[in-house]
C-alpha cells in the first residue's frame, strides 16, 4: 500500500497552502482534489480581497494558481475523492471512491463547507449571473442595484447589512415571521432604511433574460391568506447556513453542533492526534479565502512538529 507522510485532503486555499508548506518542508504529502478541484472559489468570479492581486483576480485563476504553485514547489496533487478514512490507529487509511487505499502517517482535512440551497432549478440556471451565496464575494458587482438575500439567521443578516452600504435596496427573504439573528445583529438590519423585510415568504423561483431580473415569492404557503407576488431585483444572495463537509470521517472526530470540526483554539489540531483540520471545515465564522489559506499554513505548521516528536 502506498505510504505518505501526509494525507491532505482538499484542494481550495487551505489544502493548497498546507501543500506548499508541507512540500518544502521535505513532508512527503499527498493532497486528493475531492469533487470540485479548487473549491468553492472556483464558483465566483473575480476576488477582490485576497491580497496581492491589485487588480483583482478571477476565482478559478487564483485557485489554478494555487495548484501550480503547490506543485512546482513538489507537492504531489492527484485528483481523487476520499470516500473514508480510518483514523483508529497510525498509520492512518484512507480510501479513495475506486477502492485504492492510502496510508498517512498525518492527515490534513481541507474538505471546506458547501453553501446550502434552496434546491430550485433556477439557482442553478443562474449560478454565476445573479445568483450567490456570498455577499463578500460578490457583492461589489452590485453597487446601487437591487438585490434580495434569503434567510433570517446571523449571516443572512450580517450579509443584508453589508449589502445594503453598496446596493441601492435589499430584500430579505425570511420564511418565518421572525429573524432568527441575534438582537444585536436584528436591530442592525432594521435601523437601515434601505432593507426591505419580507416575513412569511418563500421563493419560487427566479427569472429574466440576462441573469437574474426578479424573483417569484409566495406569502404565507400553503394558508388560506396564501399570495404569489414578484419582486425585480438583480442579484439573489442565499444565506441560509453552511454544511461543512465532513460526512466522510463517519464520526471519528469531534464536530460541533453544527457538523464543523473542533480544533484547539491556538492550534490546529482535532481530538485525534495526528489528524488536523483546516478552512472553512473546521471555520463556522469567517469563512474567507485568505483566512483558510492561513490556517493551511498552520495545519502543515503543526504536521512538521507532530512528525518530529515521532
Ligand atoms: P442559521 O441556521 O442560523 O440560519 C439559517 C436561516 O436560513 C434561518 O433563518 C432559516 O430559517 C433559514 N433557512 C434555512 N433553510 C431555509 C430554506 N430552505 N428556505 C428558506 N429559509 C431557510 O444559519 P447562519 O448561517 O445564519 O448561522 C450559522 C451559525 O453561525 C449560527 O449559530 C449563527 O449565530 C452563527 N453566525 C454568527 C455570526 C456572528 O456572530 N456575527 C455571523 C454569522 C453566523 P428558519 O429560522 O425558519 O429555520
Amino acid at each position: 500500500m502506498e505510504k505518505v507522510q501526509c494525507l491532505i485532503i482538499g484542494s481550495g486555499p487551505a489544502g493548497y497552502t498546507a501543500a506548499i508548506y508541507t512540500a518544502r518542508a521535505n513532508v512527503k504529502n499527498l493532497l486528493f482534489e475531492g469533487l470540485q478541484p479548487g473549491g468553492q472559489l472556483t464558483t465566483t468570479t473575480t476576488i477582490e480581497n485576497f491580497p496581492g492581486f491589485p487588480a483583482g483576480i478571477d476565482g478559478y485563476d487564483l485557485m489554478a494558481k494555487m495548484r501550480e504553485q503547490a506543485v512546482n514547489v513538489g507537492a504531489d496533487v492527484r485528483s481523487g475523492f476520499v470516500q473514508s478514512v480510518d483514523l483508529s490507529k497510525r498509520p492512518f487509511v484512507a480510501t479513495l471512491d475506486g477502492g485504492e487505499t492510502i496510508e498517512a502517517d498525518t492527515v490534513i482535512v481541507a474538505t471546506g463547507a458547501s453553501a446550502k440551497y434552496l434546491g430550485l432549478d433556477d439557482e442553478k440556471k443562474y449560478a454565476g449571473q445573479g445568483v450567490s451565496a456570498c455577499a463578500t464575494c460578490d457583492g461589489f458587482f452590485y453597487r446601487k442595484k437591487v438585490v434580495a438575500v434569503v434567510g433570517g439567521g446571523d449571516t443572512a443578516c450580517e450579509e443584508a447589512h453589508y449589502l445594503s452600504n453598496l446596493a441601492s435596496k435589499v430584500y430579505m427573504i425570511v420564511r418565518k415571521d421572525y429573524l432568527r439573528a441575534s438582537a444585536a445583529m436584528q436591530q442592525r438590519v432594521k435601523e437601515k432604511e434601505n432593507i426591505e423585510i419580507l416575513f412569511n415568504t418563500n421563493t419560487l423561483g427566479l427569472f429574466g433574460e440576462n441573469g437574474v431580473e426578479g424573483a417569484h415569492l409566495v406569502k404565507f404557503k400553503g394558508t388560506d391568506k396564501e399570495e404569489k407576488f414578484d419582486i425585480d431585483i438583480d442579484g439573489f444572495f442565499l444565506a441560509i447556513g453552511h454544511q461543512p463537509n465532513t460526512a466522510f470521517l463517519n464520526g471519528q472526530l469531534e464536530l460541533d453542533e453544527q457538523g464543523y470540526i473542533v480544533t484547539n483554539k491556538v492550534t490546529t489540531t482535532t481530538s485525534v492526534e495526528g489528524v488536523f483540520a483546516a478552512g472553512d471545515v473546521a471555520d463556522p465564522r469567517y469563512r474567507q479565502a485568505v483566512a483558510a489559506a492561513g490556517t493551511g499554513c498552520r495545519a502543515a505548521l503543526d504536521v512538521e512538529k507532530f512528525l518530529a516528536s515521532l
